[in-house]
């Protein structure tokens, strides 16, 4: 099985070569935590979430590295008032760290409700100053950077004069940029308006500053992921993610500060995932199309017209490919709801389906595993997966129908491999389960009080524990080993 993956340096799909046979090194950029994740975040984290599963469940032994960025995010016009968590703490009132802490807390529970694995390392940036100042020492040595006013700028020009190519990933032409681009960012600090803060000065407005051979500053968001992703995956690594948005400046100049650096191309395999719109619109904060993931959650918001459990909407992300826009609508939500119902229907079934050796199937187990894998490891492609997986849910209902059969050894297969599929690589969750999981530790809780009502002698509430339970169709019965339950 060979597994191909999209690169968009080389703006086409590519056979994965590992550095490390059976290893993986992925970098994916994380979230700047000044304010609470949006739907449209979560996909990008999602995507990447799907593509560490299905990695590892291909056999790869994967790294994953997902940083928090607490520090040094600036806005699009470079203005160091506008420093988004300056913005926030003067709003909210609160300490920098303060900021970080509550998003990033928000940013985990967020992640964790749509089932996302956790990376094996979340460095921060705040963690991270000293690498940062050193990889600037090292790029002003080299000739690569220049201090100007307190402020550290990469040279771009310089970059492109010893024949590396600034715009490689972008596919933009340095000429071009440069007639276009204003020099808002620098204010006359730097030498070319492309030029970009590896270190900026800190104004008396800002308050989280470090202090630097170039006085006290914070360093510039493109150097934190350099600074992290090497630290952790070496000089080039095999995978790095993040948003299309990401495209440029923000990875092109990772791409220019490892070149510089190391002499190297820091990264394999650039992947990008696409954009979430909502009724054809792109996400995001700044236009006011935006839905917290807590709102459709709880139907709370004035998109939907009710709540979806946050595995319908993991399904419904994963059946657009990751490259692909996705647009979340009402009827793209309903429609999603119910796919995932069959689906977890017949994997219901599927467990009380009884084998039957008699040949009659018009259904091969290996060439369905086959097409599954292979849009697999065709760069990952969640929607043909599970078109595939739907072939099998088909299947099922001809089994439990009797219209078909299966073997005791396809059956025991189809299991496995289905519910690998499904929950290992997808990372969907049976909601029902789940439930009645959460129904029993709750019916456990109300058993243990009642229990130490009675030994207390207070029967009046043991009784009206037993009674109102009842009620409610749950019958408690005490007998030898304990109370137990059983509901009509
Ligand atoms: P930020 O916290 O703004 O740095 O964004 C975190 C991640 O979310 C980045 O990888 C962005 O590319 C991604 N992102 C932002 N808006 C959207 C969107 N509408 N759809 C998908 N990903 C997005
Ligand atoms: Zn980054």
């Amino acid at each position: 099985m060979q597994l191909k993956i999209y690169n968009s340096l080389a703006g086409e799909k590519e056979i994965f070569k590992p550095i490390l046979e059976g290893n993986v090194g992925m970098y994916v950029c994380g979230p700047t935590v000044y304010s609470n994740v949006h739907l449209g975040n979560v996909r990008t984290f999602l995507s990447f979430d799907f593509i560490y599963r299905s990695l590892t469940h291909l056999g790869y032994k994967v790294r994953y590295v997902r940083n928090i960025t607490d520090a040094g995010h600036l806005t699009d016009d470079g203005d160091v008032n506008n420093d988004r968590f300056v913005k926030q703490t003067r709003l909210e009132k609160l300490e920098p760290m303060e900021i970080v802490q509550k998003y990033t807390v928000d940013f985990h529970k967020v992640l964790d409700m749509f089932n996302l694995l956790p990376p094996n390392i979340e460095p921060t940036a705040t963690g991270h100053i000293l690498e940062q100042i050193e990889l600037t020492q090292k790029l002003i040595e080299t000739g690569f950077a220049y201090e100007s006013n307190g402020s550290v700028y990469f040279d771009v020009l310089e970059y492109n004069a010893r024949g590396l190519n600034y715009g490689e990933l972008s596919k933009r032409n340095i000429e071009e940029l440069f007639a276009n681009t204003r020099d808002l960012d620098g204010q006359g600090e730097k030498k070319n308006p492309q030029d970009f803060a590896l270190w900026k000065k800190a104004s008396p407005a800002h308050i989280m500053r470090w202090n630097s051979p170039w006085g006290e500053g914070f360093p510039g968001w493109h150097l934190e992921c350099t600074a992290m992703s090497t630290k952790y995956l070496g000089e080039t690594f095999d995978i790095h993610g993040g948003g299309m948005d990401l495209k440029f400046p923000h990875h092109e100049c990772e791409i220019a500060q490892g070149k510089a650096c190391n002499g190297a191309s820091p990264v394999n395999y650039w992947m990008h995932a696409n954009m979430l719109t909502m009724n054809s619109q792109r996400m995001s904060k700044s236009t006011g199309n935006y839905i917290l993931p807590m709102q459709l959650v709880s139907g709370e918001n004035d998109f939907f017209e009710k709540p979806f459990h946050p595995a319908i909407v993991r399904f419904c992300f994963l059946q657009a490919h990751y490259r692909s826009v996705l647009d979340i609508s009402n009827d793209a939500m309903l429609a999603s709801e119910k796919g995932f119902s069959r689906l977890m229907e017949a994997l219901k079934i599927l467990n009380s389906i009884t084998p039957n050796d008699e040949k009659r199937s018009g259904f091969s187990l290996e060439d369905w595993k086959t097409k599954a894998y292979d849009a697999l490891t065709d760069d990952f492609n969640s929607p043909v997966l599970i078109a595939h997986l739907f072939e099998a849910v088909k299947f099922i209902f001809a089994l439990k129908d009797e219209k078909e059969t299966i073997s005791a050894k396809d059956l025991e297969d189809l299991r496995s491999t289905l519910n690998a599929f499904v929950f290992d690589v997808l990372g969907l969750q049976n909601i029902e389960e789940n439930n009645n999981e959460k129904l029993d530790q709750t019916l456990q809780v109300l058993i243990e009080l009642r229990n130490q009502a009675r030994r207390s002698k207070n029967f009046d509430l043991s009784d009206q524990i037993r009674d109102k339970l009842l009620a409610e169709g749950i019958e408690l019965k005490d007998g030898r080993e304990g109370t137990t339950y059983s509901i009509s």
